[in-house]
């Protein structure tokens, strides 16, 4: 547990009362604290202390870190003294040791703060993952504990210039030279690329692979590695808090000891997390839309034109309609997804149908509720405009939409 926070909740002791929890559509307010039978009491004490962190320690200073393009090291290391790094990783590994419900509470807790910063689930909920399932003993005694304390920030490099949709177009390449492995290649786009400690490269170790994907590896390349240069934080549209980067690898000598589990299991590897990346997105995007709908939400009920407020009007309540409805059906499936991801019986398939669909809905909330807004809607002072642009993104990263379809449709049109 975190030196300062409230425990993450282990629903293997903690679910009771469930059925008396309300669901989203008949709560209050769908970021309601205490709603939604996926959750128990103890993951609501849990999200009222990391509410509390969001609100003192990332929001008040978010603008600041939106100038500089980066968050600061001092929060990373807060997270991880309050217990919010690492929820979901075992503690005989080094980690929080919380279910992987009160990890979803941290993510929830993020988008409802509207503060896109900092890279918590990327660093806890991607990047640590691959360590904890495929690492050594030395690898993860290593870097768990000091990923835990925020002491070391994770990032996962499988995008290039010339390769996104197409991992198996990489061209980064790891040549063995005795025992040690020579990297050089280039990645770009790399989330906590720019505060990186340690970067999880997807590289080519076997050109003469039968085909591409059976001759990729993955190697753990730590910063201050001679030859692993950082190039500039990334100019994007939104995200303007989270650090994005080019990184390069000049003929970086890495010991055996770098390489992640087995060599060339690389894309296996990716195979098998990609689900779990897949299903942070549709969270982050469904919790998104529920930010976006209550904060509208009050501000049409403020506003007034033609001496009623916005909310009087009945094209408005009915807009509002579309949207709480849209939002709480996706909620349903995407907790449903939780519930199978928990249990370890989430798909492929299933998580990119969560992550297409909610990141979808999550930009077409995004345009709405911009317009309920007006004018005012478009300013960066207004927290909607914010989250108009940080929507952009999600339908593209972790695998775009399009390949989503594509995933998909494999289930559909192939028999098994
Ligand atoms: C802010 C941000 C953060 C990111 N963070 C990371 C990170 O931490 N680590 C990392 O490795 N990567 C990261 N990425 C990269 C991201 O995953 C890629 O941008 C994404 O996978 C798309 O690859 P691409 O940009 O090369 O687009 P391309 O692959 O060039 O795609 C261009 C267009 O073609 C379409 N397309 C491609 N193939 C098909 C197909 N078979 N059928 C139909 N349409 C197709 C795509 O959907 C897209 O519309 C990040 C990107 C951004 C913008």
């Amino acid at each position: 547990m975190g030196e300062e926070g409230v425990q993450a909740s282990n629903s293997k002791y903690s679910h009771s009362g469930g059925e008396e929890r309300l669901e989203s559509p008949s709560a209050k307010k769908l970021t309601d604290i205490g709603i939604r039978r996926i959750f128990s009491s103890e993951h609501d004490i849990f999200r009222e202390s990391v509410r509390k962190f969001f609100q003192e320690e990332v929001i008040p200073y978010h603008a600041e870190w939106e100038k500089a393009g980066e968050v600061s090291r001092e929060l990373w290391e807060k997270a991880g003294k309050q217990g919010l790094l690492a929820v979901n990783i075992a503690e005989l590994h080094g980690g929080i040791g919380g279910d992987f419900y009160s990890a979803a509470v941290v993510w929830e807790e993020q988008a409802y703060s509207n503060c896109t910063g900092p890279g918590f689930s990327l660093h806890s909920d991607i990047v640590m993952p691959y360590i904890v399932n495929y690492g050594s003993e030395e690898q993860i005694k290593h870097f768990i504990p000091q990923m835990t304390s925020g002491k070391y920030i994770g990032a996962i490099a499988m995008t290039e210039p010339g390769a996104g949709s197409d991992l198996q177009g990489v061209r980064t390449n790891a040549k063995k030279d005795g025992s040690d492995w020579i990297l050089n290649g280039s990645k770009v786009f790399i989330t906590n690329g720019w505060l990186s400690d340690v970067v999880l490269v997807v590289a080519v170790t076997n050109r003469e692979a039968h085909s591409p994907a059976h001759g990729i590896s993955l190697f753990l390349v730590e910063s201050g590695m001679k030859g692993f240069i950082k190039g500039q934080k990334l100019q994007k549209m939104g995200l303007k808090a989270q650090d994005t980067a080019e990184l390069f690898f000049e003929d970086v000598r890495l010991p055996a000891s770098s390489l992640l589990g087995e060599e060339n299991k690389g894309f296996y590897y990716l195979m098998q997390e990609l689900p779990q990346e897949r299903l942070l997105i549709a969270e982050l995007a469904v919790s998104a839309s529920e930010f976006m709908f209550e904060e509208t939400r009050n501000y049409v009920k403020e506003r007034k034109v033609f001496g009623k407020t916005v909310a009087h009007m009945q094209t408005v309540q009915h807009k509002l309609a579309e949207l709480k409805t849209h939002i709480c059906v996706t909620r349903a499936f995407v907790d449903s997804c939780l519930q199978l991801h928990e249990k370890k019986r989430l798909d492929s398939a299933t998580a990119s149908m969560a992550k297409y669909w909610a990141s979808d809905l999550q930009n077409r909330v995004a345009y709405d509720c911009v317009q309920l807004h007006g004018g005012w809607g478009y300013m960066w002072e207004y927290p909607i405009a914010k989250a108009y642009v940080d929507a952009r993104v999600q339908p593209i990263y972790g695998g775009t939409n399009e390949i989503m379809k594509e995933l998909i449709a494999r289930d559909i049109v192939h028999d098994k």
